[in-house]
């Protein structure tokens, strides 16, 4: 029997956090793809053998030492609240300490029915499996933390949604897997007592730091609400659509999470939505933050019982302060969002550490994209490549007076800010990729293995944005714009 370290802390919570399961075996289980660099990242010691690997990470066969387990959370979804969803189709496996010291959850996804299914049959569409796969180490590439994916395995047996397609199973590694939902379906129980392991836990795994504060649970919210900021920000710097930001999605260990919708911007549009599940642009590209502070505040309302000032027993407390307390530190959120988006866009401009100055020429920047039509990713590109000469930035952005203006104005402020022109160059082409998971070419690599079998496609396109900071002639097919009739208009959960 195959052996992981596991060391299981999730496991050992109350029973109230989880229900123990066992992934159901599938029928015929071949590998597509397995990460190696990323399971030297964990430290883990596994067979060089795609059958033995399809079998160990398709649930087919235990290994030894994981204590499988579905997870109990709530969730906010599209603004409703659902009191229970859970792992109604994952497995956490354990949690491995990699050789830095560093915690990871090992979870299948798409291992079959738990007791938080609800209708449904537990398990995932092959072309869910691919979606996340690519777009989320795709993600890591690009320098946004996210949750990643170990291997994708085929199951060899068939999945009914409106029409039958093969299935997969993904092997998904997070830092853990407790979201905002988390802390929301203890709260709709009123239990208390719950909150706080669940609270303390998150303070041990991910945020230790908050145990030297004068109130820890604070300093937890504070530094979540950072963290969110940040992930947000560089969402939107690489033009990335999240789709479905309900709480239950939400992480609070700062990675993007969950990839059922999700789409990459072509042309700059901010309000551009995909889901086909979000007719009133809930989660439109430029309405992220104001989401993201949605889902902080319900958040707060959860940890608000624990803050100082919160009831302590004393009958007559209502814990008005602890929402005060918690109130107060939400409203952190906008300043924090635009202090790392405006950094974030700054540098793709060439400008380290930007302010809001800074940021106002990436905005009029964007203002003649949107005009224009431009592509986002090679705009950006392209701006890091002008000194070259010859590059079509200006036709890019409109070779009028305003294009030209934009870039006197931006010359002058790299000089104002004592930027070399070759130091905004390293900089913009560390800040702009050449190669994102473009949302045809995801949908093609679905395609060839959903309708043929055909796994190439979804091989190469993984290979391709393993380095996407990197001009890689062998993949420049990535690189490029999807011609009218390739664009993808709408996205699907494909759950
Ligand atoms: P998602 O849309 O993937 O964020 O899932 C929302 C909720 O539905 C979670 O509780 C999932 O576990 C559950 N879910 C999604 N797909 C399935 C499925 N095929 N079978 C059982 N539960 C599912
Ligand atoms: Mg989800």
């Amino acid at each position: 029997m195959t052996a992981i370290p596991f060391d299981n802390s999730y496991a050992r919570l109350p029973e109230q956090f989880h229900e123990r399961i066992q992934p159901a075996p599938v029928r015929a289980p071949e590998l597509i793809r397995f990460n190696r660099p990323l399971a030297a990242r964990l430290g883990l010691d596994l067979p060089d053998d795609g059958p033995a690997l399809a079998r160990l990470f398709s649930g087919n066969e235990p290994i030894e030492g994981a204590q499988p387990l579905a997870q109990a959370y709530a969730g906010h979804q599209f603004g409703y609240f659902v009191p229970q969803l859970g792992d109604g189709r994952a497995a956490l496996l354990g949690e491995v300490v990699a050789p830095d010291g560093k915690r990871f959850d090992i979870q299948l996804k798409g291992s079959g029915r738990t007791r938080f299914s609800r209708g449904g049959d537990g398990r995932s569409p092959l072309g869910a499996v691919i979606r996340e796969y690519v777009v989320s180490e795709a993600m890591h590439g690009l320098g946004v933390p996210s949750s990643r994916a170990l291997a994708m395995v085929a199951t060899g047996e068939t999945v009914r949604r409106e029409r039958d397609l093969p299935g997969g199973v993904l092997t998904r590694v997070a830092s853990s897997h407790i979201r905002v939902g988390t802390f929301e379906y203890f709260a709709a129980r009123g239990d208390a007592a719950s909150q706080r392991l669940l609270a303390d836990h998150v303070i041990d795994r991910h945020y230790p730091g908050c145990r030297a504060a004068s109130d820890p649970y604070a300093e937890l919210f504070r530094r979540v609400i950072l963290a969110v900021a940040d992930l947000t920000a560089r969402w939107m710097g690489v033009g990335f659509i999240h789709g479905v930001m309900n709480t239950d999605n939400t992480s609070v260990a700062r990675e993007t999470l969950d990839f059922g919708p999700c789409a990459f911007l072509d042309g700059y549009d901010p309000s551009a939505v995909f889901s086909s599940i979000d007719g009133q642009g809930r989660y439109a590209f430029d309405n992220q933050p104001a989401v993201a502070q949605w889902n902080l505040s319900s958040l707060g309302g959860c940890l608000a019982p624990l803050l100082a000032g919160g009831p302590d027993g004393d009958s007559n407390d209502t814990g008005e302060a602890g929402r005060e307390a918690a109130e107060a530190i939400l409203a952190e959120f906008p300043d924090a969002f635009a202090r790392r988006f405006q950094a974030v866009m700054a540098r793709k401009i060439g400008i380290e550490d930007g302010d809001a100055a800074d940021f106002a020429v990436v905005r009029e920047l964007l203002r003649l994209m949107r005009g224009s039509g431009a592509d986002f990713t090679v705009a950006f590109r392209e701006l890091a490549r002008w000194r070259e000469g010859g590059v079509p930035f200006a036709a890019l952005v409109g070779d009028g007076p305003a294009a030209s203006g934009w870039i006197e104005t931006w010359r002058a402020r790299l000089a104002a800010r004592n930027v070399s022109p070759e130091r905004a160059a390293a900089t913009m082409l560390a800040a702009n990729p050449a190669r994102i998971p473009r949302n045809h070419q995801v949908e093609r690599a679905i395609r060839a293995a959903e309708d043929a079998g055909d796994f190439a496609p979804a091989n190469r396109l993984a290979e391709a944005l393993a380095d996407p900071y990197v001009d890689r002639p062998e993949f420049i097919e990535y690189e490029a714009p999807p011609e009218p009739h390739e664009m993808v208009r709408q996205t699907f959960c494909g759950t």
